[in-house]
């Protein structure tokens, strides 16, 4: 087994999760895994990184994919004997003017984005090392949709001691509430892209608990991050920031100091914590 510190990014064949890689590839003492759902995507964002004289690893990882998630977690169990850094970055988002129909936005999205997400750490999370850091990429869109949640919904979001089974009975509900279309009625903003977000920093609050209530002694911190407006396939060539730039918030909570105690539990935004 390998004592050699290792680190993962989800969704990191392109965009902000490709950038991710290149950082940590040139800033963190160990392995770096750039993964991807397709293989050959991901040699090829590989091949693109050696040429730049960067050596990433790669794994195939789907996170909509539980035997992929766990091919990956018994991989790095045996390898490594568990994992130092996660960076969740894989994210989908449906374009403004598609016409796909709400309801299957939703459900696809939040499949992605929020189950995907939570599947990943669900698996993962209790490989993490001592001193591991874990950074779930969200979005200050998760900010935005919590404003236009009805007070009753925000106050769950809120909560300090929602669990994760109640987190995932919300989003569900969203689904289910969009299949019936009453989920403006039953307090929902009109966007699942921001839905699915909001899920990703709550999640991170409770698990940023979790780890508080279960391995406090372990050091590890846990924060949700918006990399802020980034040219990706994603937002489109007219954002603000380049890839690079985008990667610089998450990189920066990947690589949080070994004597940091935080943050933690926090919504992170230009490596400044933000109010939820
Ligand atoms: P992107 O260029 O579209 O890249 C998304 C990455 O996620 C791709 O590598 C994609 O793989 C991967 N992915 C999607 N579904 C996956 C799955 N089921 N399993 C594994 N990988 C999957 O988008 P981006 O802008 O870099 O976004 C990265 C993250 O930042 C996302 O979580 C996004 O929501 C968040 N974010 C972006 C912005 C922005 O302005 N760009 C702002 C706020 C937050 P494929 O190539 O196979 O599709």
């Amino acid at each position: 087994m390998s004592n050699v510190p290792v680190a993962v990014v989800t969704g990191s064949n392109k965009g902000i999760g490709l950038a991710i890689v290149r950082a940590l590839c040139k800033q963190f003492p160990g392995d770096v895994y750039l993964t991807s759902r397709d293989p050959g995507r991901g040699q090829a964002a590989v091949a693109q990184l050696q040429e730049e004289g960067l050596r990433p690893l790669f794994h195939q990882l789907d996170i909509d994919d539980l035997q992929s998630i766990r091919a990956l977690r018994d991989f790095l169990k045996e390898k490594y004997g568990g994992l130092n850094v996660l960076v969740n970055n894989a994210g989908i988002a449906f374009k403004v003017n598609d016409t796909t129909p709400f309801a299957i936005q939703a459900e696809v999205t939040l499949k992605t984005n929020f189950f995907g997400t939570k599947n990943v750490c669900t698996e993962l999370l209790p490989l993490i090392k001592p001193y591991g850091r874990v950074v779930n990429v969200s979005s200050m869109v998760s900010s935005s949709a919590l404003g236009r949640c009805s007070q009753e919904l925000q106050k769950k979001f809120r909560s300090d001691t929602i669990t994760e089974d109640e987190l995932v009975q919300l989003m569900t509900k969203f689904v289910e509430d969009t299949k019936n279309s009453v989920h403006e009625k039953e307090g929902w903003p009109n966007t699942a892209y921001g839905v699915s977000k909001i899920g990703v920093t709550v999640l991170s609050r409770i698990q940023a608990r979790m780890l508080n209530e279960k391995r406090k002694g372990d050091h590890i911190l846990l924060n949700a991050c918006c990399p802020g407006w980034v040219r990706t396939d994603m937002a489109g060539p007219n954002a603000t920031k380049s890839p690079e730039e985008g990667a610089e918030t998450p990189v920066y909570l990947a690589l949080l100091p070994s004597n940091a105690d935080a943050p933690h539990g926090q919504f992170v935004s230009d490596k400044t914590v933000r109010t939820w």
